[in-house]
């Protein structure tokens, strides 16, 4: 989430009239973007990570954990002009909002230096830091900066303290309180607007976990019958609910979850370009690996991760872009745009990359690339697309952004209409920043001339994984990304495969206990230019290596001695075991050890119903590892990453 404008959000009656001039001067704002910083070299190798908290209060009486949605002040005290700002920017940390009312984000305030070796050991210092400051500014013993992926009991019954109901306006929900969005309204106008362009409440269904006792005929019992909104509330008994799976109709399901996000500056835009497309196929893999989300709306899933959820809980299609009948009873309706073409949109705005962009080099020839790799159908605002290519972008690229302004933007502000493209870009980033891919590509502002280095540049986003329960594994994460794609710019492996196998890892990625049961395309030659060769592998091989693949963590191996030497730090080692055990299955996922714990939990029925007091005992635990409780690191991590970590004083 970036900075929040101040005024007035539009109705999306009103604010579709505006879309066509969002677009329009959004892409002059990105075409001044383009021209200022095209010929921009040798940009420093910065980076930084986000990461998404949750604040829980563990009722230790009463033995229940509930969503705390009266501790939003923190943010103002901690952000500019609060009490407790010269805290965090004294100790390098910023903090952000986020779409929960409950939620918080944080993320270093100066990006970290990629080529210096300690920086790789300051990043799980800095994300300790900023847990220590949130902590103790929320002051009470019993609410705690948890960095959970989904909240298992949210949408059931009271999950909020203070209590609340689901009665509000913005979502509508039969599950939420509107008492969890954001105070600011921007949040409950996205919330609203995208309700009210898709003509219906979002519909999510995610496959049930199926035990002995599940009852999985029929839609889920547990939806209530209601007559507070008539139409929306009828929603799941006319087909938005669907047969053996967990509904959820709320925005807030989605972008109330947590994540752990990168963004990486490259040297220019021909690397920012090879980079991204680099990691469309490392996107799945590290969904799958990071898996930390097998519980929603109080029932087990049958699937491990977050990302479908928040792909349904903003998808804010009309039937006839989906491609789906209307609900029983409701009419057909065209597309809302009121000036694009009618078109068939295949996927959310909150998905999987859908194209890459081309590994130009300078000579304008693509090394790696060929066009025949975009193989999935993505459609393009054709006009955006030929006022891109006219202004000097090639096919590549404008298909790139014509593909996202397809999408209309949902929140205006009155204040924020009229804009002057030389300078601001908020028209640009309304459509850009609410594609919610995978990966996504930052292009710098008007102001990033070639000789302003102060300034950002060219950056990729890695955005899929899931938050894990402590800091030394988002660290871990997130410095083998960062590692990975440090290796990727300097040995410029070709990771290149048509882009529908990456997108079938996407779907992958999302199978119940996938590390072990599944395997992923992965292209195996990769020091060759040609035509791609493409084995099924394990996370273990791809991770690892096989025979036919060295693997990813040799490849950061490799990178890390060739550029500070042999002796790699015992911290940057411990990290490294960690992807290495996680891919191989040595230790579990954290959504198969959350799973485990529900399933061997005394209070569980086998009904696949989580309760509460099984929530709370989820909870606990979950607060214990986040200071490594030594009673449960060694049960988590696996006998040697948490014996390391016992002697190492954490
Ligand atoms: P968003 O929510 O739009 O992705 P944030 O500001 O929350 O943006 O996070 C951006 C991340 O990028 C932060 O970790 C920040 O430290 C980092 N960052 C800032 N400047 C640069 C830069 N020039 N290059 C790379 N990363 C940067
Ligand atoms: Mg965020
Ligand atoms: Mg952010
Ligand atoms: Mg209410
Ligand atoms: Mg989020
Ligand atoms: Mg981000």
């Amino acid at each position: 989430m970036g900075l929040l404008s101040l005024g007035t959000p539009l109705h999306w009656n009103d604010s579709r009239l505006y879309a066509d001039h969002v677009r329009t001067n959004g892409i002059i704002q990105l075409i001044n973007c383009f021209n200022a910083a095209r010929d921009r070299k040798n940009d420093p190798f910065l980076w930084g990570d986000e990461v998404e908290y949750m604040l829980v209060k563990l009722d230790r009486e009463h033995k229940v954990a509930r969503l705390a949605i009266d501790k939003d002040y923190i943010l103002k005290d901690l952000g500019e002009d609060g009490s407790s700002f010269e805290v965090a920017v004294s100790n390098n940390v910023v903090f952000h909002p986020e779409y929960g009312r409950y939620m918080i984000e944080a993320t270093p305030l100066q990006p970290y230096d990629g080529t210096k070796l300690e920086e790789f050991e300051y990043v799980e210092h800095n994300m300790r830091t900023r847990r220590q400051i949130a902590t103790k500014e929320l002051g009470e013993e019993d609410v705690l900066p948890l960095t959970l992926t989904s909240f298992p009991r949210m949408g059931v019954e009271i999950f909020t303290y203070p209590a609340a109901e689901p009665d509000g306006e913005a979502s509508k929900s039969l599950f939420l309180p509107d008492e969890i969005i954001n105070r600011h309204f921007r949040f409950p106008t996205l919330t609203a607007n995208i309700r009210r362009r898709r003509d219906q409440k979002v519909s999510i269904n995610i496959p049930l976990y199926k035990d002995e006792k599940t009852v999985a005929s029929g839609i889920d019992p547990s939806i209530p019958r209601r007559n507070l909104f008539p139409h929306h509330d009828e929603e799941p008994f006319l087909g938005a609910a669907k047969e053996g799976h967990i509904y959820m109709d709320s925005m807030g399901f989605g972008m109330g979850s947590s994540c752990l996000q990168v963004t990486m500056q490259a040297p220019d835009v021909a690397h920012a370009r090879f980079l991204y497309d680099s990691l469309v196929n490392v996107a799945p893999l590290m969904l799958a690996l990071t898996a930390a989300a097998p519980i929603f709306r109080g029932h087990l899933a049958d699937q491990d991760v977050r990302w479908n959820v928040i792909a349904g809980a903003v998808d804010d299609r009309t039937p006839y872009e989906r491609g789906e009948p209307p609900l029983k009873g409701h009419k057909e309706r065209g597309n809302t745009l009121d000036t694009a073409e009618l078109m068939r949109i295949p996927k959310s705005r909150y998905d999987s990359v859908d194209q890459y962009l081309g590994d130009l080099d300078t000579s304008g020839r693509f090394s790696y690339f060929r066009k025949e790799y975009n193989d999935i159908e993505s459609p393009k605002n054709s006009k955006v697309y030929e006022k891109l290519v006219s202004n000097g972008f090639d096919e590549t690229l404008a298909g790139h952004f014509a593909h996202l302004f397809i999408r209309d933007p949902i929140v205006i502000f009155t204040e924020s209409i009229e804009q002057d493209n030389t300078v601001e870009t908020d028209h640009f980033e309304n459509i850009q920043s609410t594609n919610w891919q995978t990966l996504r590509f930052k292009p710098p502002k008007q102001s990033a001339v070639p000789e302003k280095h102060d300034v950002p540049g060219w950056r990729v986003e890695l955005r899929p994984m899931e938050i894990s329960l402590t800091d030394f594994e988002n660290a871990a994460y997130a410095n083998f990304s960062v590692l990975l794609s440090l290796a990727v710019l300097k040995y410029r492996p070709n990771f290149y495969l048509p882009i529908s196998y990456a997108e079938a890892n996407m779907k992958t990625a999302h199978r119940r206990n996938a590390i072990v049961e599944q395997k992923f395309h992965f292209r195996t030659n990769v020091w060759e230019a040609g035509e791609a060769i493409v084995e099924q592998l394990s996370l273990d091989e791809v991770f690892n290596g096989s025979g036919s693949f060295e693997g990813l963590l040799s490849l950061v191996n490799r990178y890390i001695k060739e550029t500070w030497g042999e002796a790699l730090p015992a911290k940057l080692e411990a990290y490294l075991k960690l992807v290495s055990f996680r891919a191989s299955a040595k230790i579990p996922s954290t959504a198969q050890y959350i799973r485990n714990f529900v399933l061997s939990h005394p209070d569980y029925k086998k009904d696949s119903i989580v309760s509460d007091q099984i929530n709370y005992d989820l909870l606990e635990m979950a607060a214990k590892l986040s200071t490594y409780d030594h009673g449960v690191v060694t049960d988590f991590f696996g006998p040697e990453l948490g014996q390391w970590l016992i002697d190492n004083g954490y």
